[in-house]
């Protein structure tokens, strides 16, 4: 976990990306102080804690979560008096993923399908006992603006394009962005519940904020190449899709046919399953939140990730 300051009493703390869950988090060290995000589980939320308190006065009083999703909330509860900050729709759906699952599936290493094997490998480092889901309790509509010490905070509801809940927290003086998952840095995006013209809708405000920092959810820090970028591989990858989608071809196939080009060296380049299958689900005229079956998912990127270790 590195610790880097961006700003006047602005703080990121950022996980090394290797892989499912290592997340970013922020810290405004001012007006009581401000946390956005925790990490997926309490061990690693206490690391996050003993990070910032290398700088910070005492515990933060507010947590804002960007999106429901565990890796981004799952340590709220070790912010035990913080006010917990967040989207009417991420509130809505903080129930939608249970620690005691992901915890059977970190324990399903010796499963007779290679994928939840595979998957239960991934999640080694993480232990999601004891969790206790703390939803937000103050919930934002589309905007929500916070004056901590003279350092403006700019809360700004951006979905749906990674989840429904999507919210972007932005310091105008600073010029910094933390965009939660709405951007992935040198690793493929996942999304859930949205559509990929609100995603680069999304992209599109982060750019026009003009920030000089940007924290994405995962991967490092950044400027606005890193939006742009990520358009690129929406854009292309929806485009693709669509050709898939016109001659039949099923999700894998077309995952398995798209040619990665510049975006190969991403990590976890069979991720681009979730992106085939939100096209799909598009082109079949589905709404943003149609249900996701996540195991076929994890399956799909399981066998693509086969299939490329063997060409
Ligand atoms: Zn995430």
């Amino acid at each position: 976990m590195e610790l880097r300051e961006i700003g006047n009493d602005v703080y990121a703390c950022l996980q090394e990306d290797r892989g499912l869950g290592t997340s970013n988090s922020g810290l405004v060290n001012r007006g009581g102080g401000l946390v956005v995000d925790t990490f997926w589980d309490l061990p690693h939320t206490r690391q996050l804690i003993d990070t910032y308190a290398r700088v910070w006065k005492g515990p933060a009083s507010r947590v804002v979560n960007t999106h429901h999703n565990g890796d981004h909330c799952w340590g709220n509860q070790l912010f035990s008096d913080a006010e917990i900050i967040g989207h009417r729709r991420c509130a809505a759906a903080f129930a939608k993923e249970s620690p005691a699952t992901m915890q059977m599936l970190r324990e399903a290493a010796g499963s007779a399908s290679p994928a939840i094997a595979a998957l239960a490998q991934a999640l080694a480092a993480w232990d999601f006992s004891g969790i206790e889901l703390h939803p937000p309790t103050t919930l934002i509509d589309d905007e929500l603006r916070l004056d901590l010490d003279g350092i403006r905070v700019h809360l700004r509801y951006v979905g749906p394009a990674h989840t429904a809940g999507d919210v972007i927290v932005h310091l105008p003086e600073q010029r910094v962005v933390f965009t939660g998952d709405v951007l992935f840095r040198l690793c493929t995006p996942i999304g859930w519940e949205g559509t990929f013209e609100r995603w680069i809708a999304a992209l599109d405000e982060i750019i026009a904020l003009d920030p000089q920092v940007i924290v994405p959810g995962h991967g490092p820090l950044c400027g606005v190449e890193g939006p742009r970028e990520m358009q690129a591989y929406l854009r292309y990858v929806r485009a693709e899709a669509k050709r898939s989608f016109a001659s039949g071809l099923s999700v894998l196939d077309a995952a398995k046919r798209i040619d990665l080009g510049p975006y190969a060296g991403w990590t976890e380049p069979e991720r681009i399953v979730f992106s085939v299958e939100r096209a799909y689900r598009e082109l079949r005229g589905e709404p943003f939140d149609a249900p996701i079956d996540v195991m076929a998912m994890f399956q799909g990127m399981y066998e693509l990730r086969r299939s490329q270790i063997f060409k």
